[in-house]
C-alpha cells in the first residue's frame, strides 16, 4: 500500500542494468569504513601494526576466495573481476605502499590505507579513458574490505538477507553483488557507481534492475519506503502514488513480455523487411565478455578494446600474452570476425607510470596512435600479437584517434614491418587481414576521402568524435547536457563519413554508444551504415528494431532530419515519426 501522507519523490541516475522492481527499500549498512581514526603507533610496535594489516589482507583473499568458489556458472564467466581484485591485494602500490607508509610515517594500518588509497585513486581519475576511469572503484571496494577486516566490523552479508527487497546502498562491490540471491533481491541502487564499473557489468549478468549514482539515494530512502526502480530509464521512485504504481507494474509486466521475445529472436538476421541487411556487432574491453556478445546473438565482434591488459600488468605485457588473449577471443567468434583496436591510451596510462604523467590535457595529448607512433616498439609487440591472432579465424585491426593520413601510412608501415619480422622467424600468422581506422577526430572527417585510399573500413568512435568536435570532455559532468549525438554537426559527420565510404567503395561502421541506442537506429540505417557495435545487452534489442523499419522510409527520413537546426528537433521528429515503435521497445508501452 502507498503511504498517503508523504509525496512521490523521484530520482535520477545512471541506467545500469535495464529492467523494473516494485518493492519494499532495505538499506544495507556499511559503517564501520567511513569512520576510520588516525592514530599514532610506537616505533616498537610497528612491525605488529604491518602485521595485523597482513593479517586483515590474508583474510580479505580468504573471503574473496570463497566468493569466488561459491560463485555460480553464470558469474564465473565473469571470475576476472574478482580475479582483479585479488591482483590489487597484492599489488605493489596498494599493498606495498600501505607498508612504507605505517613505518614512515608511524601511522596505524587503517590510517595508512585510506592515505595509500586515496593517491592511487585520484590516479585512475585522471585516466581519459572512461573505461579505466571507473577502475578506481574497483580499488576502493578492496580497500573497503581490507579496513573492514582491521576494524572488526562485520561484512555485509548480502547471501543471507531474507526478504524478498531492493536493496538501497552509498555502494556494493562487484563481489558483494555477485551474492546476490536472485529470488530475494529485486533490484538494487547506490549512489556510487557508473555504467561501466564492474557493479554494473555483473549486474547485467545476472539480469537485475539496478540504478547507481543517484549520489545520496541512502540519505533519502528509508529502510521499508515502498520504490520503484526503473533500470532502463535510470529513474527511482520513491512513495509512488497510486497511479504511478499502476503505470509500473502494466511497464514491467510488458517489458518482460518484451525481453523474453527479443531474447529468442536475437539469433536472428538484423534485416528490414524491405531487405537491407546490417550486421550488429558486440563491443568487448575484456576476452571474457564475448560470451555475452555471443548469448546475445551478435554478429561478431565490432570493437575489441585492448588496453585492459596493459593496465592490469606493472609493465608492458608480452606478445605472448597478448597473443593468448586475442587468439582466445577470435577461435571463440570464429568464423565471425574480430575487430581488435589497438592501444587507446596514452603512454602515462600504464598503472606503472601512470603517476608521472606531465601532459596537462591528455586527451589532447599523445593518446592512442601518437603513442603507438612513438612508441614503435610497444606498439609492433602488440601488432604482432594480432597478426598471429589473426591466423586462427577471422581478424580486423583498427587503429585509434587518426587524424591525418601520414599516421595512416607511417601506421601501415610499421605493420607491415611487424608482419616482414614474423615471416623471417617462420612465424604462423596472417598479413592479409582488413585494416580500419576509428573517425573520431574532426579532421580525419574531412579528409576521409583521403584516408579511404589507404583503409578497408571506418569504424566511427561517436564517444570521441562528439567530445572533439562540440569541444565538451566525455567525462566532465557540468557540460553533460551540451554532449548530444543528435546535434546537427554530429549527424552532418557521420553521413559524410557514410557517404564517402560508399563513393570509395569501402565499408562504414559505428562502435561509439550512439550506435546502441535505439533512438539512433532509425538515422543510422537511413544512412545505410554496414555494421553497428554496442554493448552486448543491446544487440537484441537493436536487431529487432532493425527489422522493424524500412530502410527506403529511413533513406527519406534522413531529408527531413537534414532540415532540422537543433539536437531536440530532431529528438522531436524521431518521436513524432517513430515515437510508436520507440515507446513499444525502449518502454514496452
Ligand atoms: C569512441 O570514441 O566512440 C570509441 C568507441 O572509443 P572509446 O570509447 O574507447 O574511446
Ligand atoms: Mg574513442
Amino acid at each position: 500500500m502507498t503511504n498517503t501522507n508523504v509525496c512521490e519523490i523521484i530520482l535520477n541516475g545512471i541506467s545500469a542494468s535495464p529492467g523494473i522492481c516494485i518493492g519494499k527499500a532495505y538499506l544495507v549498512d556499511k559503517e564501520g569504513v567511513n569512520v576510520v581514526e588516525k592514530y599514532s603507533i610506537a616505533e616498537t610496535d610497528i612491525q605488529d601494526e604491518i602485521n595485523r594489516f597482513k593479517t586483515a589482507v590474508k583474510n580479505t583473499k580468504n573471503d574473496l576466495g570463497k566468493i569466488i568458489e561459491n560463485a555460480t556458472e553464470e558469474l564465473r564467466r565473469h571470475a576476472y573481476i574478482f580475479e582483479t581484485h585479488m591482483v590489487l591485494l597484492n599489488d605493489k602500490m596498494l599493498y606495498g605502499k600501505t607498508i612504507d607508509t605505517i613505518k614512515k610515517e608511524r601511522i596505524n594500518a587503517e590510517w595508512a590505507l585510506k592515505k595509500v588509497v586515496s593517491v592511487v585513486k585520484s590516479m585512475f581519475r585522471n585516466m581519459t579513458d572512461p573505461y579505466l576511469r571507473e577502475r578506481s572503484a574497483d580499488i576502493v571496494h578492496v580497500s573497503d574490505r581490507i579496513i573492514r577486516n582491521l576494524v572488526g566490523t562485520e561484512i555485509v552479508n548480502i547471501a543471507e538477507i531474507d526478504k524478498r527487497v531492493i536493496l538501497v546502498a552509498h555502494d556494493l562491490s562487484p563481489a558483494e553483488t555477485s551474492q546476490i540471491q536472485l529470488e530475494k533481491i529485486k533490484g538494487f541502487v547506490t549512489d556510487r557507481g557508473g555504467k561501466s564499473s564492474h557493479t554494473s557489468i555483473i549486474a547485467r549478468t545476472l539480469e537485475i534492475p539496478a540504478v547507481l549514482g543517484l549520489d545520496d539515494a541512502t540519505g533519502i530512502i528509508k529502510n521499508d519506503d515502498l520504490i520503484i526502480v526503473d533500470g532502463t530509464s535510470g529513474v527511482v521512485i520513491i512513495h509512488p502514488t497510486e497511479q504511478t504504481l499502476v503505470k509500473f507494474h502494466r511497464r514491467k509486466a510488458r517489458y518482460e513480455e518484451y525481453t523474453a521475445v527479443i531474447t529468442r529472436e536475437s539469433h536472428l538476421q538484423a534485416e528490414t523487411p524491405d531487405g537491407f541487411h546490417m550486421e550488429v556487432m558486440g563491443n568487448i574491453e575484456l576476452p571474457e565478455e564475448v560470451v555475452s556478445v555471443i548469448d546475445h546473438g551478435g554478429d561478431g565482434i565490432g570493437l575489441y578494446r585492448t588496453e585492459f591488459q596493459y593496465l592490469s600488468c606493472p609493465g608492458f605485457p608480452s606478445e605472448h600474452e597478448l597473443f593468448d588473449k586475442y587468439k582466445d577471443v577470435v577461435e571463440v567468434m570464429a568464423p565471425k570476425p574480430v575487430t581488435i583496436r589497438t592501444l587507446d591510451i596514452n603512454g602515462n596510462k600504464t598503472v606503472a607510470n601512470a603517476l608521472d604523467s606531465d601532459e596537462i590535457n591528455p586527451v589532447l595529448g599523445l593518446r592512442a596512435i601518437r603513442y603507438c607512433l612513438k612508441n614503435p616498439d610497444i606498439f609492433k609487440i602488440q601488432l604482432r600479437a594480432i597478426l598471429r591472432a589473426a591466423a586462427f579465424g577471422n581478424v580486423r585491426i583498427l587503429f585509434p584517434m587518426i587524424s591525418s593520413y601520414d599516421e595512416v601510412l607511417e601506421t601501415k608501415k610499421i605493420l607491415n614491418e611487424a608482419a616482414d619480422s614474423l615471416d623471417k622467424e617462420g612465424a604462423v600468422f596472417n598479413r592479409d587481414i582488413e585494416i580500419g581506422i576509428m573517425i573520431e577526430v574532426p579532421s580525419a572527417v574531412i579528409i576521409a576521402d583521403i584516408l579511404a585510399e589507404s583503409v578497408d573500413f571506418f569504424s566511427i568512435g561517436t564517444n570521441d568524435l562528439i567530445q572533439y568536435s562540440l569541444a565538451i570532455d566525455r567525462g566532465n559532468k557540468e557540460v553533460a547536457y551540451l554532449y548530444h549525438p543528435l546535434h546537427p554537426a554530429i549527424i552532418r559527420m557521420v553521413k559524410h563519413v557514410t557517404d564517402v565510404a560508399r563513393d570509395k567503395g569501402i565499408k562504414a561502421f559505428m562502435c561509439g554508444e550512439m550506435a546502441g541506442d535505439l533512438i539512433h537506429i532509425p538515422i543510422l540505417l537511413g544512412l545505410e551504415m554496414d555494421e553497428l557495435s554496442m554493448n552486448p545487452q543491446s544487440i537484441p534489442s537493436v536487431k529487432s528494431m532493425i527489422r522493424s523499419l524500412k530502410v527506403k522510409d529511413t533513406r527519406l527520413f534522413i531529408k527531413d532530419v537534414l532540415k532540422q537546426n537543433r539536437a531536440m528537433d530532431v529528438m522531436k521528429l524521431i518521436q513524432d515519426t517513430y515515437g510508436s515503435i520507440l515507446s513499444e521497445k525502449v518502454y514496452n508501452e
